[in-house]
C-alpha cells in the first residue's frame, strides 16, 4: 500500500472514495474567507515543508532556518541558539510589552515501522483534507499556524502596542535538557522574560479547540533500593526478605489517596513500574530489590515535599534503603486570568465551543516557563494520531488554528 501511494499505480488511495481528493481541496480553501485564501495556501505549504525535513529528536534538520527565513521579511529578528548538540531559535519583532511568545518544537518522534505507514512518514502527504506525516500533529502544523499568525499580526499591526515573539526549540520530545531550559535561562539572565506564553501542543481531544491545558500535574520518579540479607529460603530467619518490606511499603504509600486534587487538578497519583530482585537460585532470598515508582502529583505537593513523606515511610517501617529522585517538572498552573480569557474568547469565536480548561496528560515545555512567573496555556489540533504511524492532521483544522492564535495575539496586544 505504501509502495502503490508512492509511484502512484493505484488510484485507490491518491483518489479516495468520496471524490474530495486533492484538487477539491485546493478549490475549497481558495473559496476561503477573503484575504485568508493566498494564507491557507501558505500555511499549508509551510506545515509539508516542516515535515519533510526530518528532525527526528533532538535534530532540527533545517527546520529553524526555514521558519527564520521565513519571518525575516515581517521584521523578525532570529538569533540562534546552540546548547550542546540542539539547535534553539528565539525571534523577536521590536521590543514592546507585553510580550506574548509562541513557542513550539521542530523535532519529532522517529516514525516507527515504515511499513505500516500508509504514507511515506515525511512526504507530508495530502489527501481527503488532511495532512499527514510524522509531526504533522505534533506539532509541525500548530507551529507553521503560529508563524502564519505571527506574520500576518505583524503586518496588520505594524505598531501594535505589544509585540510577538516566537521560541523553538529542536530537543522537546528527548531529554529536553538543551531546549527550553536553557533558553529560559538565557532570557532570564538578559532581563528579556516576557507576559503571555501559547505553546502549539496538540490539546484538543475530539474536536479542535475542545481543551486548553492551563497547567500540568508535576512528575517525580524515585530509584528505590531495598537492602536485606541474603540467605537460604529453608533458615529464613537468619535472612531478611527485602521483597517483605518492598511489600510493606507498596501497601503503606497505597492505603489512603495523596490526596483529593484540588479545583484544577485531579488527585495526585502513585505507580510502581519496574520491580527486580533475584538471586539466581530457587533456594536462595535475595539481598537486595531495586524498583522505579512514579508521582503525578497536583499542586498540594511539591518534590522536596513527596520524596519527604516517602522516606518517613521507610524510616518508619525500619526499611533499610537507598533512594535517590529525578523531577521532571514541578506541577504549575495558570490562573484564570487575561490569557486564559483571550484564549476560550478566541475559541469561541472561531468554533463555537467554550474549552475546557484541563491540566491532564503529560508533560510539556510549558515546565519550564511556567517557573518564571509567566503565563503559559497549551493550545493545538487533535492528539489522537501522536506518536502513532499514520500521524495526521485536519488541513482546516490548521487553518482555524491560525486565526485563533491571531485574534489571541489582537485581543492581548491591542490596546
Ligand atoms: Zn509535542
Amino acid at each position: 500500500m505504501f509502495q502503490a501511494a508512492r509511484d502512484g499505480s493505484s488510484g485507490r488511495r491518491l483518489r479516495p472514495a468520496n471524490g474530495f481528493g486533492f484538487k477539491r481541496l485546493w478549490v475549497a480553501l481558495h473559496v476561503d474567507a477573503q484575504g485568508a485564501e493566498r494564507m491557507s495556501l501558505d500555511l499549508l505549504a509551510l506545515a509539508r515543508a516542516l515535515i519533510e525535513r526530518p528532525s527526528i529528536t533532538p535534530d532540527d534538520a533545517g527546520c529553524q532556518a526555514l521558519i527564520a527565513e521565513q519571518l525575516a521579511p515581517a521584521g523578525f529578528a532570529a538569533e540562534p541558539m546552540r546548547f550542546g548538540p540542539v539547535d534553539n531559535l528565539w525571534l523577536r519583532r521590536g521590543g514592546r510589552k507585553p510580550v506574548l511568545v509562541f513557542a513550539g518544537h521542530t523535532d519529532v518522534v522517529p516514525p516507527g515501522p515504515e511499513e505500516q505507514w500508509n504514507e511515506p512518514p515525511f512526504a507530508a502527504t495530502v489527501r481527503d483534507g488532511l495532512l499527514i506525516g510524522r509531526g504533522a500533529a505534533d506539532m509541525k502544523g500548530s507551529l507553521a499556524a503560529m508563524i502564519k499568525a505571527a506574520e500576518r499580526f505583524a503586518s496588520s499591526y505594524p505598531d501594535a502596542a505589544g509585540s510577538i515573539a516566537l521560541l523553538v526549540t529542536s530537543d522537546e520530545e528527548g531529554a529536553a535538557d538543551d531546549g527550553t531550559l536553557k533558553v529560559m535561562e538565557r532570557l532570564a539572565a538578559r532581563g528579556e522574560l516576557f507576559d503571555y506564553c501559547v505553546v502549539g501542543e496538540p490539546s484538543s481531544s475530539e474536536r479542535l479547540g475542545d481543551t486548553v491545558r492551563i497547567g500540568r500535574r508535576g512528575s517525580l520518579t524515585g530509584f528505590l533500593t531495598v537492602r536485606g540479607v541474603q540467605g537460604h529460603v529453608a533458615y529464613p530467619l537468619a535472612a531478611e526478605n527485602p521483597m517483605h518490606a518492598f511489600a510493606r511499603f507498596v501497601a503503606a504509600i497505597t492505603r489512603e489517596p495523596m490526596d483529593r486534587g484540588n479545583a484544577h487538578f485531579p488527585p495526585t497519583t502513585f505507580q510502581m513500574v519496574n520491580v527486580h530482585s533475584d538471586a539466581g537460585a530457587p533456594n536462595v532470598v535475595p539481598g537486595e530489590l531495586k524498583c522505579r515508582f512514579n508521582f503525578r502529583y497536583s499542586t498540594e505537593w511539591t518534590a522536596a515535599s513527596l520524596a519527604e513523606r516517602v522516606e518517613r515511610e521507610l524510616e518508619r517501617l525500619g526499611i533499610d534503603h537507598e533512594i535517590r529522585w529525578r523531577i521532571a517538572g514541578e506541577p504549575f498552573l495558570t490562573a484564570p486570568g487575561r490569557l486564559t480569557d483571550a484564549v476560550t474568547a478566541a475559541i469561541s469565536e472561531e468554533t463555537g465551543l467554550t474549552p475546557e480548561l484541563s491540566t491532564s496528560g503529560g508533560t510539556s515545555d510549558g515546565r519550564y516557563i511556567a517557573p518564571y512567573g509567566i503565563d503559559v496555556v497549551e493550545l493545538g489540533p487533535l492528539n489522537a494520531t501522536i506518536h502513532k504511524v499514520n500521524e495526521e492532521v485536519a488541513i482546516d483544522d490548521l487553518v482555524r488554528l491560525e486565526r485563533m492564535y491571531f485574534r489571541i495575539a489582537e485581543r492581548l496586544l491591542l490596546p
